[in-house]
């Protein structure tokens, strides 16, 4: 998620955060409760009463949403699937796993996760108040909360990629045609569709509000539901290009988009001279550092600028350049796209391709994007994701 975010705790080991833009929900939401919902569920309490139920109440909402979370989480667990974070924003909830499921069963049973455990709490919450005598504002808020929880579960389950119900469609797809990249695309598309259909449903509303054939209280929903609709239809479309780009590179080995005459720099090269003889006059970023025809480290402009310019002459390459391992290279035959993964995993821009030992070429970042640019036939296609 860009921009700023606070850590709230930790649940089953995962960092629960809070991001900036969900407070503008939590006061919208407020507000909205203690102004129009309670007042006139529980009539003839203090105002600062209702605000402060209607504070408690969307603490509990979003105590809802990561109850949802919680479910997906939970699932994925089971999988070994390690869960970077938990963020609540402004649209509900954001469960990150570390890597995509294994099968399309456990994406099937990850997906399902979190609407179940709505359902269960919505169940549960209207169940209990339907059975209870009084009128009261615990039974005003049990019943919010319990429907809320109902429409999450409801919400989700549309069938468009990434909501739940995507990823159900997702793991359908995929089982049916074993093909992961393909099923994300098709499931992406659905996830348009729908963003787009949430648009229009939202202006509808809008303009019935407007001209006075809808109730007005359904101007606010319909604005809502717009901006739900354009979260949808933009995340779907990021995913359908990661898709598009994934398959892309699944398809390409990393020998047919290296570079093959690499430039290797000694590591007895004073720093003084690398960057005149090397960085200078090819304008890489990087270069392998050979000995006897082995690489020994990479030695990038970062490994240059950390070194204080007066000591460039009296340091070696040797002294600042990332010894070897394994993760700074790769083989000819592996595909591209496993190659990039490693990149962005380590924070590298770029791979030794290595044969036997030997160095046979030089895999970068910016050549994976040219090579997307060309192919693609985007403008703006990108490797970064
Ligand atoms: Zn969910």
């Amino acid at each position: 998620m860009n921009g700023r975010d606070w850590q709230i705790g930790r649940i089953l080991g995962i960092p629960i955060k809070v991001h900036v833009s969900w407070f503008l929900i939590f006061g919208f939401v407020t507000w909205s409760l203690a102004t129009g919902y309670l007042p006139e569920s529980i009539p003839g309490l203090s105002v600062p009463r209702y605000w402060m139920m209607g504070g408690v109440a969307s603490l509990l909402l979003f105590g809802s949403v990561l109850l949802h979370e919680l479910g997906h989480s939970f699932v994925a667990l089971r999988y070994r699937i390690p869960i970077r974070q938990i963020t609540l924003f402004i649209f509900g909830g954001i469960a990150q796993m570390h890597r995509e499921p294994p099968g399309p069963r456990a994406e099937f049973l990850i997906a399902i996760g979190g609407p179940i455990v709505s359902f269960a709490l919505g169940g549960l919450l209207l169940g209990l108040v339907s059975v209870a005598q009084a009128r009261s504002g615990l039974v005003a808020l049990g019943f919010l909360l319990g429907a809320i929880n109902l429409q999450l579960g409801l919400f989700n389950l549309i069938p468009g990629f990434p909501l739940d119900g995507g990823r159900v469609l997702r793991a359908g797809l995929w089982a049916w045609s074993g093909d992961f990249d393909r099923a994300t695309r098709q499931a992406s598309i659905a996830g348009q569709g729908f963003g787009a259909a949430l648009v229009s449903l939202g202006m509808v509303l809008l303009l019935g509000a407007a001209t006075g054939t809808m109730p007005e209280p359904l101007a606010a929903n319909g604005g809502w539901i717009i901006l739900i609709g354009v979260f949808l239809f933009v995340a779907a479309r990021a995913s359908r290009r990661q898709a598009a780009i994934r398959s892309a590179l699944a398809r390409v080995a990393v020998g047919d988009l290296m570079v093959r005459d690499v430039a290797t720099v000694s590591p007895d090269l004073s720093v003084d001279e690398a960057v005149a003889q090397h960085f200078l006059r090819h304008g890489y970023e990087g270069f392998p550092v050979a000995e006897d025809g082995r690489v020994i480290g990479m030695v990038t402009i970062h490994d240059v600028q950390s070194l204080p310019q007066a000591l460039w002459k009296w340091r070696r390459v040797r002294d600042i350049m990332e010894p070897w391992s394994p993760a700074m290279g790769t083989a000819p035959d592996a595909p591209a796209l496993k190659a990039l993964e490693q990149m962005l995993r380590e924070g590298q821009g770029r791979l030794a391709v290595v044969q036997d030992g030997r160095l046979v070429g030089l895999i970068t970042r910016s050549g994976v994007n040219r090579f997307l640019q060309l192919r693609g036939g985007r403008r703006r296609s990108s490797a970064e994701f």
